[in-house]
């Protein structure tokens, strides 16, 4: 089975050139997880999605955000349209200014839909770690994706033995504490991420392209004592084993995604791309839960 490179956390609608991003993330191979912060940047993925089957668009609220929230239910249409849900979350450091009772009020709302729906949902904990894990606890069909956790080890212990993914990215080269918490996790609850295109920048570094996600996975690999290639290998299987295992029927532009995920580019080689889609989903069906 060939293994890509996954972006589990990526702000594509920020590229001040989206066309040039897309074409990397294709000649790259990097299968994208592209968070939205609200309503009109998740709209914006999912035009860069359309003709390009390596994003997979996801919709969110961002803490910094929920206060523009002016009523939930407007909220769910974009969820019900989300295979994966983020990014969410609480944020008492950079974000304090939006007051914390609004903040937990967007993220239980989205909260609860991930639970009765069962989805994934990206995580945003900054500085607000052990009121995430409480909140967790009253959602327990969710499914955590906690993104560039930095706060205190016993409480990410705990995240990491109720089993939750956890996503590590440009941090990793920077932060000795990341490092430690990298270094307590289980291979199989490793995910990868860029958060681009500002983190790196915000980091003293300079590259903001796609592409630094193979510098990621290096770093992991180095982290973790293991090669670049078993690394990236590792991560595909985590990222697939999610991504094969969504609970509604994705939309039309997430389900291309997915021959690539199931290996159907090799069967149907030499045909053209839309024939190849539908060709693969004749003579075999896809083993998704729909
Ligand atoms: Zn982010």
């Amino acid at each position: 089975m060939p293994s890509y490179y996954v972006d589990f956390h990526t702000h594509l609608h920020s590229y001040p050139d989206h066309s040039q991003a897309g074409k990397e993330i294709r000649e790259h191979k990097i299968i994208s997880v592209a968070a939205s912060m609200d309503i009109a940047s998740y709209l914006a993925t999912k035009e860069m999605a359309k003709d390009n089957p390596w994003i997979i668009p996801t919709f969110g609220i961002h803490p910094k955000y929920s206060g523009s929230v002016v009523s939930l239910s407007d909220l769910d249409i974009y969820l019900n349209d989300s295979p994966i849900i983020g990014e969410i979350g609480l944020d008492e450091c950079w974000h304090a200014d939006v007051p914390q009772s609004v903040q937990e009020k967007v993220f239980e709302y989205i909260l609860d839909h991930c639970h009765r729906k069962r989805k994934y949902c990206v995580i945003h904990t900054k500085d607000a770690e052990a009121r995430v894990l409480e909140m967790l606890k009253n959602f327990p069909d969710a499914k955590p994706i906690i993104h560039w956790y930095d706060g205190p080890a016993d409480i990410f212990r705990k995240m990491l033995d109720r089993g939750y993914y956890t996503t590590f990215g440009c941090q990793v080269k920077y932060s000795d504490h990341i490092r430690e918490l990298l270094k307590m996790t289980p291979k199989e609850q490793i995910l990868s991420e860029t958060d681009n295109p500002d983190s790196e920048k915000w980091l003293g570094g300079t590259d903001d392209s796609p592409s630094l996600i193979h510098r990621v996975v290096r770093d992991i690999a180095e982290v973790k004592g293991i090669s670049e290639s078993v690394c990236r290998k590792i991560i595909y299987g985590n990222s697939r084993e999610i991504l094969v295992n969504l609970p509604i029927n994705p939309p039309k532009y997430t389900y291309q995604c997915f021959c690539f995920f199931l290996s159907h580019q090799q069967h149907c080689q030499g045909l053209p791309y839309q024939a190849r889609h539908s060709q693969a989903l004749k003579d075999r069906p896809l083993p998704l839960p729909w």
